[in-house]
């Protein structure tokens, strides 16, 4: 099953995306996660791709596709893939209906999950991420066991540079602006499924599971 996932950032679609991926027994690709490893490892693409992501724009397109490219084909998506963060541009889309094309393979699904820019906001400035692991809490939403440390492995909470609420306001412009038209892109594909991201996790991922199906 190869699926993708839309939706602006805050909108949930890593969550579902993550339920996904271990209910189909499929590699979960997020870029963004991909791009702070590189960060935190002070890789030459981390380098790269930290400015951009510090000021809320995109990394550029040539960087980006390369990466999913090259990650898509190994060996352990040859059954499917969820992309979580990807793509992003229409240029991106372009890239990888070639990609997919040139291995003869297409995608099975596009996922939409729909959330209103008020509750992205509320959502994103209480959102804390752990330095170490990556996984993410909420102030009130989804609190850690003590406050600011992280329940898998005892590592600081932070706000990340790209969740202040500045930054947040261009990733929602980057979004309407770059992001959005592929909902008509996969409209038009005929693969494009919506879901109402502003209910509980539990009830956006069983109306994902009952699409899908098994
Ligand atoms: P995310 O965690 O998916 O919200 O991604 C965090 C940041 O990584 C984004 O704000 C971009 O700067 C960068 N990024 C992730 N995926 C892409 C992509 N497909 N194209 C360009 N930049 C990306």
């Amino acid at each position: 099953m190869k699926i993708i996932m839309l939706g602006a950032p805050g909108a949930g679609k890593g969550t579902q995306a993550k339920l996904i991926a271990k209910k189909y027994a499929i590699p979960h690709i997020s870029t963004g996660d991909i791009f702070r490893e590189n960060i935190k490892n002070g890789t030459d693409l981390g380098k790269l791709a930290k400015g951009y992501m510090d000021r809320g724009e995109l990394v550029p397109d040539e960087v980006v596709v390369k990466l999913v490219v090259d990650r898509i084909k190994a060996d352990d998506c040859a059954d499917g893939f969820i992309l979580d963060g990807f793509p992003r541009t229409i240029p991106q889309a372009e890239s990888l209906t070639e990609a997919l094309a040139r291995e003869k393979m297409v995608l099975d699904y596009a996922i939409d999950v729909e959330v209103p820019d008020e509750v992205i906001i509320k959502r994103i400035s209480g959102r804390r991420a752990c330095t170490q692991c990556a996984a993410i809490y909420h102030v009130d939403f989804q609190p850690p066991k003590r406050e600011g440390i992280c329940d898998t492995d005892g590592s600081e909470l932070v706000l990340r540079n790209d969740d202040k609420p500045e930054t947040v306001l261009k990733r929602l412009n980057v979004y309407h602006a770059q992001t959005q038209p592929l909902i008509d892109y996969y409209k038009k594909e005929e693969i494009l499924f919506a879901v109402d991201g502003t209910r509980s996790t539990d009830d956006v991922f069983s109306e994902i599971e009952e699409h899908l199906g098994d």
